[in-house]
Order: C-alpha cells, then structure tokens, then sequence
C-alpha cells in the first residue's frame, strides 16, 4: 500500500484554513519508523480565541445554523457520513501512518463504523424531545432540550476518528457548535475531516479544528470564557487540570472520559480456549493503547497454570509489524516517551517480583516497538497492577473466591470496563452487579455499540458519550410554565 499524500496542515476556522498566528508549527511524527511525515500549523491561545469566536458567531440567534431545521442538521450528518465513506480508504490509511493503527483490522473498519455512529447520531436530530409536564395548578408545563452552546473537545492519540467523530456527531446533532483540538501526535486525520465538514455544507463556524499542544491550546480551550461545555478524553491526570479550570473560569459543563485499570475475570468453570483469546484480544489489541484494555486478568486458581501457559503461547504468535501488512497483528506504540513508560514498568514489574513470562524488550531497532509481554504471579501492590500501562503487558492474578476477587477488583481509582467469564449466570450476574465499572462484559471482551452509553465510574470519567444518555451531556433542559386564563373572556 503506498504512503497517503497528506492534504491539510493547517488550522481550520470558519471553513477557512489559515496559519497560526504565532507561526509557529510542530512535526508530526510516523511511529511505525519514528521519522518526521509533515510540519503542521501549531494552534495556541490566540487560535483559539478566534476559533471561539467563529463557534460563538455560529451559535448565535438568529444564525444560519440556529435558524436550521433540525431534520436538515440530520441531512448534513448523514452527507458527511457519506463523504467518510466515500474517503474511507484514504482517511483510514492516512490514519495508520501517523498513528500506527493497523490498517486491515482497525483503522479501516474503524472508519466504515465511526461514519455509521454519525448516521445513528444524525437520526436522533430531530428526536431530541422535551416533555410536557402535570404540574398542580392552571399552568402548561413543557421542557425544552437546547443545545449548550460553544463545545471544546479534547482528545488523545488513540484512535483519533472515531474520537473526533463522536465529539462532532453528538455536539452538532444537539445544535451545538465545535471548537476541536486533536492530539499532538496525531493532527491529520481530524484536519481532513474538517475539509469533508466544508464539503458536506456545514456553515462556518459549526465546526473549527485547531491542531496544537495541551498546556496551550488545549488549556485555552478549558479555560475560556466563551466555550460552554468541554468533553474531553485522555488521562485522569489531564482530566483534573480540566476540570479546575472550569472551576476558574466560567465553570463550564465538563465531561470527561478518562484512563482504567479494568479487571477481567477468568472463573474455571468458563470455557477456557475462548478466555483464553478473548483477554489476549483485550489486552494486546492496538498494542495495548486502549482505555479500556483489561490490564488485570484475574484467574481462578484451579486453570491458573493452563490458563497462563495458554496465554504465553498466544502472546507468543502475535506478530508485530508493519501496520499496513494484513498479517501483522500488532503495531508501534504512538512515541518514545510511551515506550519508555512501558518499558519502566516492565522493570518495576521484575523487580516486585512477577514472574516474566515473554517477551519485556524493545521489538526492532525502527520506530517504537514493544515485545509481546505476559507477567504471572502478580500481586496487587505491585506497580504494573495499580498504573495504567498503556502497552502489550498483561498481568496475570490468582484468585480463590467471588467474593475475593469482587473486593480485589474493585480496590482501584479506576472503573472504565469489566469482563467476566463463566458459564454459571448467577456468577455472571454477581459479577456484573457488582463490579464499579461503566461497562461489563460477559463472555467477550470490548464490544462495543454506538447506540448505548460509554463512560467510566470513580475517576476513569465524568458523563457518558453514545447513545440516547449520551446525547442527553450535549443539552441543556429548559422548563417552560404557561399561565392558563382561569374564565375564557
Ligand atoms: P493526555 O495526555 O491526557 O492527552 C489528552 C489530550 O489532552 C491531548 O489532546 C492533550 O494535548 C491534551 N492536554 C494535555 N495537557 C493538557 C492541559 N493542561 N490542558 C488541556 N488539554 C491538555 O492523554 P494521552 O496520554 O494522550 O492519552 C492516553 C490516555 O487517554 C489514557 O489514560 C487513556 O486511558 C485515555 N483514554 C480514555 C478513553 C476513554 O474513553 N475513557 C479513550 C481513549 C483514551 P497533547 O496532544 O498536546 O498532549
Ligand atoms: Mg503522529
């Protein structure tokens, strides 16, 4: 497959794209050879000022996107929805080369199903009710559900699309407007995206991409006084520097999807061979760089020695690679300073005392590679079983009791995903019941649907994205109360 031209660098405003008023730009950088693909305009403060401006004049009353039909927002979502498709090959190529995200299995499926989530979100555009209400008395009570205003989204690196399609969809479907600053390592495929924005019809200002650094651009952003709501997706870390800032502005609505910690339990009475490759598939799937991977395997003690001799095995067979090749199944973490992450953690895990099983090294001497890597006899007060890795580690736990292992996995500030697998419901149940997480799994490990929430418990998130909760973050309600003449005159 050959390299994808790369078409925009600039920032985008009022469907205009422009320079950055500093004139200042950032590389951005392939991860599968560590080797600089383009100079992008570097978006800060004042970009972003102007980009809240344009979001703002879009927003106002009385404005070509105010005075829209609801039913023709939908129209709009559902052409771009088309134009992703019809762009599907070049943007999830362009994808796998600043990203690293294989190209067979993820950032080309990933695409075709990110321009589907914008069909379902623009059916919802003219669905978006209020209630009429019984209250006591001589009145007529209604509620209205309005947009907020000027949204700020800001995402990571991994799986950026989806990321930014999500954010878009939501927020224009509820009559939003959008300011979106991507990740710093990975800018490209949200700027042309905001081209297919342009081409769809959208008016200017609906939608405004302003590629930059976090503590600039991205603080700009949480700490405006114009932007009404920001949604962002990253680390818990960056998610509470958010969140004070909105404290110290305007106290802007804020949702935040953030990091985990997610237990996945193997009881021994499951099907073996199928846990076995489902938590492989939840852990090492894009490397490891998923919110959501099941960083704590816990495994009951009768199946522990199979259970990880069968995963070693696994782990083993994974290819790593060229993201591109259909036979590769693992491809680069996103940069250096990840791989150094990773790499720290593997130490501390053999230092604690977890037994390595495979892997723990760098894979090649080009780009950023991390080896297949199975930790067991690991204990939970060791390092790799309280942070969040964000690479190829799994960490394989011996439990006893349901009871046992319910209390161990829910001893965490996370509460992103959980996966269970058994074949007794009342297990399943329990488990599903009682594990603080804002998404469970039995049987299967990260499937996902556009249609119903997503989000995190304890400090993995704040607010929900998908599905009808989801859209209910991107509205406000207003209550309406009419007087009713007593005597018709
Ligand atoms: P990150 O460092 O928190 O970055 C996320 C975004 O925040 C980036 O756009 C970043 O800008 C920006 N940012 C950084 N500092 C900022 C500041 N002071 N003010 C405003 N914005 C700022 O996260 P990451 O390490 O790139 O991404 C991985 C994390 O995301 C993991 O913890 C993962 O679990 C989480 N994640 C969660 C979900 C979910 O749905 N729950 C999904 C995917 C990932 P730069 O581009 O300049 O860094
Ligand atoms: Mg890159």
């Amino acid at each position: 497959m050959s390299v994808p031209e790369v078409k925009y660098t600039q920032i985008f405003i009022n469907n205009e794209w422009a320079n950055s008023v500093s004139g200042k730009t950032f590389g951005t950088i392939n991860p599968t050879t560590g080797e600089t693909i383009c100079d992008v305009q570097e978006g800060d403060k004042a970009d972003i000022d102007l980009a809240v401006k344009a979001a703002k004049d879009a927003f106002k009353i009385g404005s070509p996107w105010r005075r829209m039909d609801a039913s023709q927002r939908g129209r709009l979502l559902n052409k771009l929805a088309d134009l992703v498709d019809r762009d599907a090959d070049y943007l999830a190529s362009l994808e796998t080369l600043d990203n690293g995200l294989l190209y067979h299995t993820m950032s080309r499926p990933f695409t075709g199903w990110s321009a589907n989530m914008l069909r379902y979100l623009a059916g919802w555009s003219d669905k978006i009710h209020g209630k009429t209400i019984p209250i006591d008395g001589d009145y007529f009570c209604y509620t209205r559900r309005e947009p907020i205003g000027v949204v700020g989204a800001i995402i990571p690196w991994n799986t950026p699309i989806i990321l930014t399609l999500i954010r878009l969809g939501n927020a224009l479907t509820c009559g939003n407007t959008l300011v979106l600053k991507p990740a710093e390592q990975t800018p490209l495929t949200a700027l042309y995206l905001a081209s297919l924005v342009k081409e769809a019809g959208f008016p200017p200002g609906v939608v405004n991409v302003v590629p930059g650094y976090g503590p600039t651009a991205g603080a700009a952003i949480s700490e405006h006084m114009d932007v009404d709501m920001v949604s962002f997706t990253g680390s818990t870390e960056v998610g509470r520097i958010i969140q004070q800032s909105s404290a110290k502005s305007n106290l802007k609505k804020v949702i935040l999807e953030m990091g985990g910690k997610s237990p996945n339990i193997i009881f021994a009475d499951a099907d073996l061979e199928s846990a076995v490759e489902w938590s492989h598939v939840g852990l090492f799937t894009n490397s490891g760089q998923v919110c959501i991977a099941g960083s704590r395997t816990f495994v009951q003690e009768e199946i522990y020695d199979e259970f990880v001799k069968r995963s070693v095995e696994r782990a083993r067979k994974r290819s790593i690679g060229d993201p591109y090749d259909p036979n590769i199944q693992g491809g680069p973490q996103i940069e250096q300073v990840q791989v150094d992450k990773i790499m720290d953690l593997i130490e501390s895990g053999k230092k604690e005392g977890a037994k390595l099983e495979c892997g723990g090294g760098r894979h090649g001497d080009k780009g950023y590679f991390v080896e297949s890597t199975v930790f067991s006899d690991v204990k939970d007060h060791m390092r790799i079983a309280k942070e969040e890795i964000f690479g190829p580690v799994q960490s394989i736990f011996k439990f006893k009791t349901i009871d046992e292992v319910v209390e161990r996995a829910n001893n965490t500030s996370y509460g992103l995903g959980a996966a269970v697998f058994t074949n007794d419901i009342n297990k399943a149940l329990t488990i599903a019941n009682t594990i603080q997480a804002g998404y469970v799994w039995v049987n299967v490990y990260a499937a996902f649907a556009m249609q119903a929430p997503f989000g995190g418990y304890k400090q993995s998130g704040i607010g929900r994205e998908g599905g009808e909760d989801g859209l209910d973050e991107y509205c406000e309600i207003k209550t309406v109360i009419v007087k009713i003449p007593e005597k018709n005159s």
